[in-house]
């Protein structure tokens, strides 16, 4: 027993059921609309001057399911930036995110925003994860999260478009960081 005054595990799987939902409320357009609102995006950062990096490191592939793959940098993490998005500070960005057309839109079925963290930030990243299914034990690893700079650590975080994690990287958390 925990001696908690409420039961934490249903707790976070009332949590987990509410994410499930808005997930599937989520109005996302069709995945190669996803794909150019994504570019323009980064084209507009890189030519404000917030990154160093923008569209060239983007890419979009169709996966054998039909389902659509919208990526930024390498799909696995290496340590070399290369292929990222840099950002002025140092710190550079990667992330993915799978969509699936359902003939009018698309649904988000996972993603991965890894944003790397300059060594004197005090962080050593942030990364914020739409897992590709429910959580078997959502207190721990709810399916969408964020990991403060611990890969065993995962803060829950509520679901949102792919475009406005990316708007909350570029605009919120990376200038934080900043010196
Ligand atoms: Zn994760």
């Amino acid at each position: 027993m925990s001696g908690r005054l409420w039961d934490e595990a249903a707790a976070a799987r009332s949590y987990e059921a509410k994410a499930a939902g808005d997930l599937e409320s989520m109005d996302l357009p069709s995945p190669h609309e996803c794909f150019k609102q994504i570019r323009t995006y980064l084209q507009r950062m890189c030519d404000t001057r917030r990154t160093k990096t923008g569209v060239r490191v983007l890419s979009q592939r169709t996966l054998e399911n039909g389902d659509m793959q919208i990526n930024a940098g390498p799909s696995i993490y290496r340590h070399p930036r290369e292929g990222c998005v840099e950002f002025q500070s140092g710190a550079f960005l990667k992330f993915g995110a799978t969509l699936r057309f359902h003939g009018v839109g698309s649904k988000l079925i996972v993603h991965s925003f890894h944003l790397q963290l300059e060594p004197t930030s005090r962080m050593e990243f942030v990364r914020i994860d739409l897992n590709d299914k429910e959580a078997s034990n959502p207190l721990h690893v709810p399916r969408s999260h964020l990991h403060p700079g611990f890969q065993h650590v995962h803060i829950p975080f509520p679901v949102m478009r792919p475009l406005e994690i990316l708007d909350r990287l570029v605009h919120v958390i990376e200038p934080a960081f900043r010196h």
